[in-house]
C-alpha cells in the first residue's frame, strides 16, 4: 500500500547525496521551528532558510506523470487534490515564518535540483563578520 508521506524515498535520496557532494549540509524529515510540526520539510538547509521537497510524481499530481487510478477514480481525485491543496497551504505557511520554499519533481534530475539549491544559497549575501 502506498502511504501519502514517505521520507528518504530514492529520488530524494539522490538529491540528498547530491547536496552533499556539493558540500552543503541539512536536516532531513524536520518542522523548522514555529511551524506545523505536522508538515514536515523534507531537506531543510537551516543557514539559508531553505525547504526543499521532492514531490513524488504520483501523490503529488506531477504534470507530466501524475495518472489517476483507473479504480475509485473520483475518490483518488478528491484525495489527490487534498494533497496538492496541502501543498499550497504548507509553501503558505513556510514562506510567513521566513523560509524559501523550493519545490522539486521525483524525476527531475538530482545533480540539476543540487545546481539550482546550491546557486540559491550561494546568491546569499554573506553573512556579517561576527562580533
Ligand atoms: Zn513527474
Amino acid at each position: 500500500m502506498r502511504r501519502t508521506r514517505r521520507t528518504g524515498t530514492a529520488p530524494e535520496m539522490a538529491v540528498r547525496r547530491a547536496l552533499h557532494r556539493r558540500g552543503l549540509r541539512y536536516l532531513v524529515d524536520v518542522a523548522p521551528p514555529g511551524t506545523n510540526k505536522r508538515r514536515r520539510v523534507d531537506v531543510l538547509l537551516r543557514g539559508a532558510r531553505i525547504a526543499l521537497f521532492v514531490d513524488g510524481c504520483f501523490w503529488h499530481s506531477c504534470p507530466e506523470h501524475g495518472q489517476l487510478p483507473k479504480a475509485n477514480r473520483e475518490w483518488w481525485r478528491v484525495k489527490l487534490h487534498g494533497v496538492v491543496v496541502r501543498d499550497r497551504d504548507t509553501d503558505v505557511q513556510l514562506t510567513a515564518a521566513g523560509w524559501r520554499v523550493v519545490r522539486v519533481w521525483e524525476h527531475e534530475d538530482p545533480d540539476d535540483v543540487a545546481d539550482r539549491v546550491l546557486a540559491l544559497v550561494t546568491a546569499l549575501p554573506a553573512k556579517p563578520p561576527p562580533g
